[in-house]
C-alpha cells in the first residue's frame, strides 16, 4: 500500500501487467488505478512516464484494458475475438505517436508525450501476444476468483496461475490446509 491505494501486481508482460490493474475479476474485484494520479504512477513504474492524466483518459484506459482483457480471455478459450475490443485495441494502437529510441547503452526506451501515446504501445503490445507473433500462449488463471488472462512463457506451456506470489501461492496454501485437516484425523 502507498498513500492508501492498492499496489501494483507488475508482471514481465506489459498488456498483461496492465489487465492485471483490476484483480480478483471474479471475485471481489480491485480496481488499482482508481485515480488519473494512480494510472500516472503506473505509467511511470512501466517505463511509459507521462506528465499528466484527465478523468477522460482514465477512462480511455480502463477501456483498453478491459478490451484487452476480453481480447486474451477469447484467445485463452480459442473463442472468436470480440469486435467491439478488437476496435477498442486498434483505435488505441493507431491513435498514439509513440517512439521506440534506443540509449547509449543499447536499451530500448518508449518516447511517450502523453496517456494516448502510452496506451498505443499497451495496445501494441497485446496485439502482439493476441496474434500469437510472440513465444508464448495465452492460459487463464486456475484461481477461480481471478481468471485474469496470462501469457505464459515457460517452457512447457503449463503455468496455472497468473501470479505465482499472489494467486499461486493462495491455492498452495489452501491445499496445504485441506492436508493438515485430513490429517488430523478429522472428527
Ligand atoms: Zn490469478
Amino acid at each position: 500500500m502507498r498513500s492508501g491505494f492498492p499496489d501494483f501486481r507488475l508482471g514481465s508482460v506489459l498488456a498483461t501487467s496492465f489487465t492485471a490493474t483490476l484483480t480478483e475479476r471474479r471475485g471481489e474485484a480491485v480496481e488499482r488505478i482508481p485515480t488519473p494520479q494512480r494510472l500516472v504512477d503506473w505509467l511511470a513504474v512501466s517505463g511509459l512516464a507521462v506528465e499528466s492524466c484527465t478523468a477522460a483518459q482514465l477512462d480511455l484506459a480502463r477501456e483498453l484494458r478491459e478490451a484487452i482483457h476480453a481480447a486474451a480471455t477469447a484467445t485463452a478459450t480459442r473463442e472468436a475475438l470480440p469486435a467491439g475490443a478488437v476496435q477498442v485495441i486498434n483505435d488505441r494502437s493507431v491513435q498514439g505517436r509513440a517512439a521506440a529510441v534506443l540509449t547509449p547503452d543499447g536499451e530500448r526506451r518508449w518516447r511517450v508525450a502523453d496517456v494516448e501515446d502510452a496506451l498505443s504501445v499497451i495496445a501494441a503490445d497485446a496485439i502482439s501476444i493476441i496474434s500469437g507473433e510472440r513465444d508464448g500462449k495465452m492460459a487463464l488463471c486456475a484461481s477461480p476468483t481471478c481468471m485474469a488472462a496470462f501469457f505464459d512463457t515457460s517452457q512447457s506451456r503449463t503455468r496455472r496461475w497468473c501470479d505465482m506470489n499472489t494467486c499461486g501461492n493462495r491455492q498452495k496454501k489452501a491445499r496445504f490446509q485441506a492436508n493438515q485437516r485430513k490429517n488430523s484425523g478429522g472428527s
